[in-house]
């Protein structure tokens, strides 16, 4: 998980601060002390650090702060602004073309992410912009780059525009262009070529792409990874492209974060969407606000909130709940909601979102996601009269069904146990709360 460290000190020393009636100029001292070395450690970029801290300095020390009836919790407020603030304050959407097709040129060093990016980029628009997307397979140099274009394009069926890698990408941007205002098709990614290192030429290059097609994004993509590196590649594209948006990918990693507090500040110039999967839905528009209180443990329920709504189909979930209140749930529904959870994240990062629960508590939980793929192969090996009836299970059911699973007998008692437990509990909850209440908000 991305912020792991910089989120546990943080949160420590807020804990410290959070109750006190009474905050003295040495507290606060103390505290941005204990801030600067968890932003150093998580690699944030030291002006960033310097900034960041002698503002949050000026504001607690401020009169209205130190002479309010809760000290801690203003100071802790002030570094929550202060957080958001130098991650860009409000969300920054892509830059869209009053004249179609919206040209955006993916640029960033190789295996930063900029193919897969691109894919979940033009995926992005199609879904939630409901864009018509072309991908233009512009980087030449990699011969397995142009293939990896169009496997992407492949899986989520949206058209590639090729010309090999014997034409000048310049040109293969040119022609592209050409071809979507052809078929209509409203939205242009160039995917670019990547190097190692920053190089002369590269950089050449993409400048004679920028000047040919006008793009209205030139999108930059770096690895969160990469930590410090990633700011100061940032900081050179900027230079040579002037660049109007960053993609940081591989947020899902165990990365200190250090990139993503500094990367605005350094440069000037918004993260307007962070990778949060090798999958093709894996992209997420940045939301500075959230990121703040998701790394302070204040959690993210909006993210939450979003990503169920993207994965949940309405009806199913629905017709889930009429079951639910019938006392009819079954296996089937089971299976579906496993499905549902994992496409989500799985539970432990859908606790993560959770205010108040933070690394510790999750590792003490000691979840097994593998659980619910073992869960998932029982109830596969079941019939569906045995998945809508699970009392029919006798014994020798029982071990046909391990058998089938590959699961040990022992864990299909423990899943039929827990399901009917499950059952109880609906049974009491929409028994003696559902009446006359609506099962969810909104509706
Ligand atoms: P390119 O050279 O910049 O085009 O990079 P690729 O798109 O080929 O990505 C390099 C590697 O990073 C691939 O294995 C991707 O699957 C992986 N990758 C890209 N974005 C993410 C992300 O947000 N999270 C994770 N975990 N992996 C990613």
């Amino acid at each position: 998980m991305a912020f792991e460290g910089l989120s546990e000190r943080l949160q420590s020393t807020i804990q410290q601060i959070k109750g006190k009636g009474k905050v003295t100029e040495a507290d606060i001292k103390a505290m941005m002390r204990e801030v600067r070395l968890a932003l150093l450690e998580a690699d944030v970029n030291f002006k960033v650090v310097k900034q960041f801290t002698q503002t949050v300095k000026e504001r607690a020390l401020g009169a209205d702060v130190m002479e309010s009836l809760t000290p801690g919790q203003q100071v802790i407020k002030i570094v929550q602004e202060e957080l958001t603030h130098i991650m860009g304050d409000e969300q920054t959407k892509i830059n869209m073309s009053q004249k179609p097709p919206t040209v955006v040129m993916m640029v960033g060093l190789q295996g930063a992410g900029k193919t897969t990016t691109a894919g979940k980029l033009a995926l992005n628009m199609r879904k939630k912009h409901n864009k018509k997307p072309l991908l233009i397979a512009g980087d030449i140099y990699r011969p397995a780059a142009i293939n990896q274009l169009k496997t992407v394009g492949k899986q989520i069926d949206i058209p590639v525009f090729s010309l090999g890698d014997q034409v000048s990408p310049v040109e293969i941007a040119k022609q592209g262009l050409q071809h979507a205002k052809e078929e209509h098709l409203d939205f242009v990614i160039i995917d670019t070529a990547g190097r190692l290192h920053i190089d002369g030429d590269l950089m050449e290059e993409l400048s004679n792409i920028k000047e040919l097609v006008n793009p209205d994004e030139i999108m930059l993509v770096v690895d969160a990874m990469t930590g410090q590196d990633a700011v100061n590649v940032a900081e050179s594209f900027n230079d040579q492209l002037d660049i109007t948006g960053v993609t940081l990918t591989k947020l899902d990693g165990d990365t200190r974060g250090g990139a993503a507090l500094s990367i605005r500040a350094v440069t000037e110039k918004p993260i307007k969407f962070i990778g949060m999967s090798e999958k093709m839905d894996g992209l997420e528009p940045f939301h500075p606000e959230r990121m703040a209180s998701r790394i302070l443990g204040m959690g993210d329920v909006m993210s939450l909130i979003e990503k169920a709504q993207g994965q949940i189909d309405e009806d199913k979930a629905k017709e889930m709940e009429q079951r639910m209140r019938k006392n009819e749930f079954s296996f089937n529904d089971f299976l579906t909601s496993m499905d549902q959870m994992q496409n989500m994240g799985g539970l432990e990062t859908i606790l993560g979102m959770f205010p108040g629960v933070n690394k510790k508590m999750l590792n003490n939980a000691n979840f097994d996601e593998r659980q619910i793929d073992y869960f998932k192969a029982i109830i596969l090996s079941m019939t569906d009269e045995e998945r809508d009836q699970p009392a029919i299970i006798n014994p020798s059911r029982k071990k046909r069904i391990a058998k089938g699973s590959g699961r040990p007998l022992s864990e299909v008692n423990k899943l039929l146990k827990q399901f009917n437990e499950m059952k109880k509990m609906m049974k009491q909850f929409t028994g003696n709360k559902g009446k006359g209440k609506k099962g969810r908000k909104g509706n």
